[in-house]
C-alpha cells in the first residue's frame, strides 16, 4: 500500500486525512492498515513518531464511518496520550460528523464524561482505572464493542494497569477486533496478546531499540574546549524541511 487512495477507504475520511496532510502511509501505516481493514487482530511493535495512532485509527474511523453499528475504544496508559489520540482520531472523523466520542481519563470531573457518555457514543478513548470506574457505575457499557485498541501496552503494564485490563476485558460479549500495540515484546505482553489476541498478525517496523526512521543521529568527536562553543551555537540544530536533528557531543581528548 503506497497510498491512501490504494485502499478503500469512505470518501468522508480520505477528505479528512488530506486535511490533516497525512498524504503517504508511514511503513507501519502500509503494514497495519489493509490488515485490520480485513478484520484480523494486530500485535504491534511501534514507538511513538511511527504513525502508530493512524495504523490502528484509520481502520477504527472506517469502521464507524461505514457500520452504524460499529462501537470502538482504545485504552492507554496515560491521560496525556489520551487526550492526544482522541484529537488525532476526532480529526479524521471530521468536525461534522454526528459520530460521538468520549474521553474517560482520570483526574477529571465526572460531569463532563458523564454528558458525553449520555449521548451515545460509539467511541470511547480512555486509561484504565476510569474506564473501570463508569463500567462499576453501569454509566458505560462494552457489550457491543466491535473494534478494541491497546496502545502502549508494555507501559500499561509497568504502570501496573494489568488487573484493570482484565477487569475491562470481562464486560465484553462477543471478543471485539483487538489491535494492541507496544514498544516492547517482553513475556508479560506475549501472555496478554495470547489471552485476548485471536491469531494476530505481528506487525514492526525498525528493531525496538533502534531510534525512529526519520531522525540522523551524528556523532561528532570535539576537543573539550570546542564542545561548548558548538553547545551554545547548535545545541539542537533541527533541519525541519529534511526531518534532521543534529545534537553536538564532545568527546573526552586525553
Ligand atoms: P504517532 O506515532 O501516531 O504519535 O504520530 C506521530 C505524528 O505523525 C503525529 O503528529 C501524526 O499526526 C503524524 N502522522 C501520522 N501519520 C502520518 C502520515 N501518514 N502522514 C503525515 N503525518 C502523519
Amino acid at each position: 500500500m503506497e497510498t491512501f487512495q490504494d485502499i478503500h477507504l469512505p470518501e468522508a475520511l480520505q477528505h479528512t486525512l488530506a486535511h490533516m496532510q497525512f498524504a503517504k502511509p508511514t511503513p507501519i501505516q502500509s503494514q497495519a492498515i489493509p490488515l485490520a481493514l480485513n478484520g484480523k487482530d494486530i500485535l504491534g511493535s511501534a514507538q511513538t513518531g511511527t504513525g502508530k495512532t493512524g495504523a490502528y485509527g484509520i481502520p477504527l474511523v472506517s469502521q464507524l464511518m461505514e457500520n452504524p453499528d460499529a462501537q470502538a475504544m482504545v485504552i492507554t496508559p496515560t491521560r496525556e496520550l489520551a487526550a492526544q489520540v482522541i484529537e488525532q482520531l476526532r480529526a479524521m472523523l471530521g468536525k461534522k460528523s454526528k459520530i460521538r466520542s468520549a474521553l474517560l481519563i482520570g483526574g477529571e470531573a465526572m460531569p463532563k464524561q458523564l454528558n458525553q457518555l449520555r449521548s451515545q457514543p460509539r467511541l470511547v478513548v480512555g486509561t484504565p482505572g476510569r474506564i473501570n470506574d463508569h463500567l462499576k457505575r453501569k454509566t458505560l457499557k462494552l457489550n457491543a464493542l466491535s473494534y478494541l485498541v491497546l496502545d502502549e501496552t508494555d507501559r500499561m503494564l509497568d504502570m501496573g494497569f494489568s488487573e484493570q485490563i482484565d477487569e475491562i476485558m470481562k464486560h465484553m460479549d462477543e471478543k471485539p477486533q483487538t489491535l494492541m500495540f507496544s514498544a516492547t515484546l517482553p513475556k508479560s505482553i506475549l501472555r496478554i496478546a495470547q489471552n485476548y489476541l485471536h491469531e494476530p498478525e505481528h506487525v514492526q517496523v525498525a528493531a525496538t531499540s533502534s531510534p525512529a526512521e526519520n531522525i540522523t543521529q551524528e556523532f561528532l568527536h570535539l576537543r573539550d574546549d570546542e564542545k561548548y562553543r558548538l553547545y551554545r551555537v547548535d545545541h539542537y540544530n533541527v533541519d525541519t524541511q529534511h526531518g534532521q536533528l543534529h545534537i553536538f557531543e564532545g568527546s573526552l581528548t586525553n
